[in-house]
């Protein structure tokens, strides 16, 4: 177990934190090692992939970093029609997808592209361009933290929703999930109807699309519109898009008749949150060390030197000034580490 790290390179905003203990898993048999340590039984715990997803508040996490690392990709089923998948949760996963690709199988293509490890993507159940990941998972397999016991998730035991799943909620901490299965088609009907998926293919004569072709394009549009972590420190979508009753929309249509808006659940209706935070007009704002991106008012950005404090402070004042233009509480999509 190292000592003192330095977790600059492990979040995607690029805050200087240190951790007190940091180990790398690169098998199961190493971590059910670890859990029986007395140092991990005295200290708290932070599960990290690649920190794409992850605001630590402050300096210095007090407790131990675990880094899923472990690799490997094979197939553990397959049939005319369908192959099931195993990756292990410290497979990157926009290469996993590549792969997945590049083999001709339907299922991941358009999560092209989304920075990140395996084994978190159940946790907020990753989506993009109409595609969730709840929509080729078959099951997981994780460890308990305490007892060190493997169990199997099935799709319905992860209570995926809308970044959401029981991971992020009651279980938040208490499992690592050490490899996941995915089941992927020989054939498939691409999604091209969401964002600007359908211009982009247009402008480059690609009407019918091979499934190659759609998954560059989404890396593609994905790179012209979102920051690169390597020169902006950023995790994506810092809110989620909020929900809210019909009643509320209409109100809200009498004062903003263009809001955007799209059917959810339950007679609710889904408003991105971008669209809110720019109208509030925060989008290309800055100070010296955080921001606002300029194309997407949904990205909070770390232009260097700043720390994790400086993003909460900004997105309160984001919230705040969303809740009293709109009535609208938005909710951050991002896990905060104190
Ligand atoms: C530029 C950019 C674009 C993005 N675009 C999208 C997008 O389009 N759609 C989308 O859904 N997300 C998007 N994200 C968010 C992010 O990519 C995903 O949430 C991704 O799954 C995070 O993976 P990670 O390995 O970096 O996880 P981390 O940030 O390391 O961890 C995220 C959370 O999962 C937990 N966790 C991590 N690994 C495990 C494990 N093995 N077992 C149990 N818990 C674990 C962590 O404790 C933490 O709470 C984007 C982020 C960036 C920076």
């Amino acid at each position: 177990m190292n000592t003192n790290i330095n977790l600059r390179e492990y979040n995607s905003f690029g805050f200087s934190v240190t951790a007190k203990y940091f180990v790398e898993i690169n098998d199961i048999n190493a971590l059910k090692q670890l859990i029986q340590t007395p140092e991990f039984i005295k200290e708290p715990h932070l599960i990290l992939s690649g920190g794409n997803n992850i605001l630590f508040t402050s300096d210095f996490f007090d407790g131990i970093v675990i880094h899923i690392n472990n690799k490997g990709i094979h197939i553990i089923h397959e049939d005319e029609d369908d192959v099931i998948v195993r990756a292990q949760a410290g497979e990157d996963w926009p290469s996993f997808v590549k792969q997945m690709v590049s083999q001709g199988l339907y299922g991941v293509e358009n999560l092209a592209h989304i920075p990140g490890k395996v084994g978190a993507a159940p946790v907020q159940n990753i989506g993009a361009y109409g595609m969730e990941l709840k929509d080729s998972f078959l099951q997981c397999g994780a460890i308990n933290i305490e007892t060190g016991q493997a169990m199997i998730f099935t799709k319905e035991a992860c209570r995926f929703g809308y970044r959401e799943s029981i991971f992020k909620q009651e279980l938040k901490g208490k499992y690592i999930i050490t490899h996941v299965d995915f089941q992927l088609s020989k054939q498939g009907v691409l999604k091209l109807e969401y964002g600007n998926i359908k211009t982009y293919l247009a402008e480059h004569g690609m009407e019918q699309p091979t499934l190659q072709q759609l998954h560059d394009a989404i890396c593609a549009i994905r790179d012209a519109k979102l920051p690169d972590v390597k020169q902006i420190g950023n995790a994506g979508s810092f809110f989620k898009n909020p929900v809210i009753r019909i009643e509320q929309l209409n109100d809200l249509q009498q004062r903003y008749p263009d809001i955007p808006h799209y059917p959810d659940e339950d007679g609710m209706v889904k408003v991105p949150a971008g669209w809110l935070i720019e109208k509030a007009g925060w989008k290309g704002w800055r100070d010296e060390h955080v921001g606002v991106y300029e194309k997407q008012a949904l990205v909070l950005v770390h232009y260097g030197g700043g720390k994790g404090h400086d993003i909460v402070e900004l997105a309160k004042k984001i919230q705040q000034s969303v809740a009293e233009k709109f009535g609208i509480q938005i909710q951050a999509e991002v896990n905060w580490i104190d």
